[in-house]
């Protein structure tokens, strides 16, 4: 009798607690009211998840490495750190818009650089702390694909630098 009304107890607290949390989580400290509705639905993006093997079979070797197996591609060598055109950056898998040519900024770093993604909710972030190294590791919020990292040393307004793979990415060129 004890232990099932400990057992209710502990679950309702757990129910309490994960609402109470979830409430927290959804207030940004310094969001506007309209990026406030666009955080708050992190399941906007219908999840896209795939084997190993079918994404082997999308993507390049490459694109496979960097993207599923958290690789990086060496600086100067991608396809894009010195793309100059017009156009929007979406995931190699799947094909979600992630960056605009409008934010692309030279950072001498050899990678495809932006102070800002399209979206924020395009974006997931997580702490990487591989090599001994505490860094922010950025994803793709649809397919988890991984991009690269995002660093607090970026250009106004935003002060960040979204420091990404060119192979995680497939650039789309403006038509004007
Ligand atoms: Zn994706």
């Amino acid at each position: 009798m004890t232990s099932s009304f400990i057992t209710v107890a502990l679950f309702l607290c757990n129910v309490f607690y994960s609402c109470t949390e979830n409430k927290s989580n959804n207030v940004p400290p310094q969001s506007t009211k309209s990026n406030f509705r666009q955080n708050d639905s992190t399941t906007m993006h219908k999840k896209i998840i795939k084997t190993d093997d079918e994404w082997e079979a999308q993507l390049s070797n490459e694109q496979f490495c960097i993207t599923r197996k958290k690789g990086t591609e060496r600086a100067f060598t991608g396809t894009y750190w010195n793309n100059h055109e017009q156009g929007v950056y979406s995931c190699v898998c799947c094909e979600l818009p992630l960056f605009s040519s409008e934010t692309k900024f030279e950072s001498g770093s050899g990678w495809p650089s932006f102070f800002s993604p399209v979206a924020k909710e395009n974006i997931k972030e997580q702490t990487d702390n591989m090599y001994g190294m505490s860094r922010i590791e950025i994803l793709c919020n649809r397919c988890d694909a991984h991009l690269g990292h995002v660093f607090d040393d970026g250009p106004k307004p935003t002060g960040l630098r979204y420091c990404i793979n060119s192979a995680s990415l497939k650039f789309v060129k403006s038509s004007n």
